[in-house]
């Protein structure tokens, strides 16, 4: 069997196991203060930003302002304000989504996940561990990625 043969039938076998959509907690967060219980979370963030941050959720395409903001500034974690990505990284990549081509340095932290059986590449705040979106290989130069960010996530802090 092929290794992606063999991720497919461990992520479908996963997918069995615990459900269609299995609903997942945020990573953990690396700094013990922004370490909250789920109640405190629901107190700190609207509904939208909870499901995507706290849940893994993904916002409606072409749901966010935030896809056509275009002045220069810095986008924070809605969760607990660390810079995640400069401006002058963000891209219009069609998707209906804020997309960049590159993080801010030690905004974000990366991890593999089967939700959709094929593994994908998941990144989420380095701090509080607030779910972000996911890497793909598809962006533009000069880095060739593209970093698909829930809008709901983000605030956006102009300079
Ligand atoms: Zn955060």
């Amino acid at each position: 069997m092929t290794r992606r043969g063999l991720l497919a039938s461990f992520g479908a076998s996963l997918t069995a196991l615990v459900g269609a959509r299995p609903a997942l907690a945020a990573s953990k967060a690396s700094d013990p203060a922004w370490q909250l219980s789920e109640a405190e979370w629901k107190k700190r963030l609207s509904p939208g930003a909870y499901e995507v941050l706290r849940r893994e959720g993904t916002e409606r395409p072409f749901s966010s302002p935030l896809n056509k903001e275009k002045r220069k500034g810095t986008f924070l974690c809605a969760g607990c304000r660390l810079p995640l990505f400069s401006s002058t990284t963000k891209f219009d990549s069609g998707t209906g989504w804020p997309s960049f081509w590159e993080p801010l340095p030690k905004g974000i932290t990366t991890k593999i996940d089967f939700k959709l059986i094929v593994p994908r590449t998941e990144y989420h705040c380095r701090r509080c561990g607030g779910h972000q979106g996911h890497v793909f290989d598809d962006g533009p130069r000069p880095t060739g990625k593209r970093y698909c960010n829930n809008g709901v996530a983000l605030v956006f802090q102009p300079a």
